[in-house]
């Protein structure tokens, strides 16, 4: 392919995806495919002869297409959103046209520099405190991971690595093999699964301990589970808070678990992927109160700020906690002096190799300014609120728990079995996805405001589909 041919392909690729989000609403959010469908169509083989890309666009549109479920539907209510939106796709475009890899400095120095730049514009419009901004007199930093899964990860494998070195600094002749196996970490039962995996992949014991009836992980609760370990000779490690939980958009409250995690010396990380962008509005950060107490703290921009899968802003009080545990140097690797102003971000992160990812981030955040953003997150939560109220007056439903952000869990007064077979028959006919889950021992279904082009009357469509589907049910089952 040439410069040429890349010019039509190009042009072509994004007046589809112009189009499909011009016709979004054409289609039904999930598609109509069984399992398998895709790989009974395509060869077995990759083709041995190259393909003109129109017959490449051809395959793309006729086969691949049709088995799309489309996140940025209107009635896709499901999970929590995924971020994109034109600006974002274009720094992607702009990502793989330069196509670095930001492994030192000298590799790519605007992609080291732009990180930089964007997590310190980015942390000041979300009022994080200042150490963890690079742009602060101390060690603290932004680094863009590529999800909240590996930021739980990274900071539970660098609290390991700190807590190693202090217990050696006091006891030079520790057995660092026999210690680690001591060590533990804590979340709440409500945390999202990767942070239980975090657990499973760095090797540590993860208690999650019970949440109080409004899904928050309690300070008390979490001071009698370290007093429980360390009467056993076991050593707590790591803490990971919730500010909005998964199933229910619950904050653990920082300002309780803070001080314990500080009094035992334990890091303390947030994991705020999703609900963690309404913070770039003031009026919502009561909810991250106590937060000066978290040693790192991680928000998906790729979920709710309009910035495409993987971005996720982690930010640390101490990069050397980073460097300390992942540092490992080759001949090849030697670049001009950095320092933390300026860091070799390979010692922040798993891989080696990383994408120049911050001009997504960049582009978004240019393109909408504070004030679009903000308008785009308060807009969101608004038609979560007029969900509410529609559901709200339709006495057959119960909104449980309170609405928080764009997320509304509801469930039919009849039961269990009904709100289950309300959702399965909706998710049957493909117009709405929804998903489930449980609140206070009962079945819920989340419904969550994830697309951009939401607008009042697709709410109002929404909101119809299930009611529609609740005549059905609540009717045939009374027959
Ligand atoms: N934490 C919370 C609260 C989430 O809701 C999710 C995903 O929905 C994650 C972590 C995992 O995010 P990622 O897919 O970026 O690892």
């Amino acid at each position: 392919m040439d410069s040429q041919q890349f010019r039509e392909y190009g042009k072509a690729a994004i007046d589809f995806i112009a189009d499909f989000y011009d016709n979004i609403r054409e289609k039904d959010v999930l598609p109509s495919v069984e399992p398998g469908y895709l790989i009974k169509k395509l060869p077995e083989d990759a083709p041995e002869e190259p393909e003109d890309w129109k017959a490449v666009f051809k395959d793309f549109t006729d086969n691949i297409v049709p088995g799309v479920t489309r996140w940025q539907s209107p009635q896709f209510h499901a999970y929590y959103p995924t971020g994109t939106s034109f600006a974002s796709i274009v720094g992607s475009l702009l990502c793989d046209g330069l196509g670095v890899v930001g492994i030192t400095w000298m590799a790519s120095p605007a992609c080291t520099e732009l990180e930089v730049v964007t997590m310190n514009w980015f942390g000041k419009l979300l009022g994080l405190p200042e150490e963890f901004l690079n742009s602060s007199p101390g060690p603290g930093g932004g680094v863009i991971q590529g999800s909240a899964s590996e930021a739980t990860l990274v900071c539970l494998l660098a609290a390991k690595d700190k807590m190693i070195r202090r217990l050696q600094k006091l006891n030079p002749d520790l057995d660092e093999d026999l210690t680690k196996i001591k060590f533990v970490a804590y979340t709440s039962d409500q945390c999202n699964s990767s942070v239980e995996k975090s657990g499973v992949l760095g090797s540590m014991k993860m208690r999650l301990l019970k949440a109080d009836s409004s899904g928050r992980l309690r300070g008390e609760t979490l001071k009698r589970a370290f007093e429980e370990d360390k009467a056993k000779g076991l050593i707590p490690c790591y803490v990971v808070a919730n500010l909005g939980t998964t199933g229910t958009c619950a904050f653990d409250p920082l300002y309780e678990l803070g001080p314990v995690c500080q009094k035992n010396d334990v890091w303390l990380h947030v994991d705020a992927a999703y609900a963690g962008a309404a913070f770039i509005c003031p009026e919502y950060r009561h909810l991250m109160k106590g937060v000066e107490y978290a040693d790192s703290f991680d928000i998906n921009a790729h979920k709710w700020l309009l910035v495409n899968f993987d971005c996720s802003a982690m930010w640390v009080k101490d990069g050397y906690d980073l460097i300390n545990a992942f540092d490992v140097q080759r001949i090849y690797l030697e670049d001009v002096k950095g320092d933390l102003k300026i860091p070799d971000y390979r010692h922040w992160q798993m891989p080696l190799g990383r994408r120049f990812r911050s001009l997504k981030l960049w582009s978004v955040l240019k393109i909408y300014g504070a004030e679009g953003l903000r308008r785009h997150i308060r807009g969101q939560i608004s038609l979560a609120q007029h969900f509410t109220k529609l559901v709200q007056a339709d006495n057959r439903f119960i909104v449980e728990p309170e609405p928080a952000m764009g997320l509304v869990c509801f469930r039919l007064v009849e039961g269990d079995y009904l709100t289950k077979k309300l959702l399965e028959n909706l998710i049957e006919k493909k117009q709405i996805f929804m998903v489930g889950a449980s609140c206070k021992g009962r079945f819920i279904i989340r419904m969550v405001i994830c697309s951009q082009f939401t607008t009042v009357q697709d709410v109002e469509v929404s909101w119809k589909l299930v009611k529609d589907e609740a005549d059905n049910i609540v009717n045939s089952d009374r027959l």
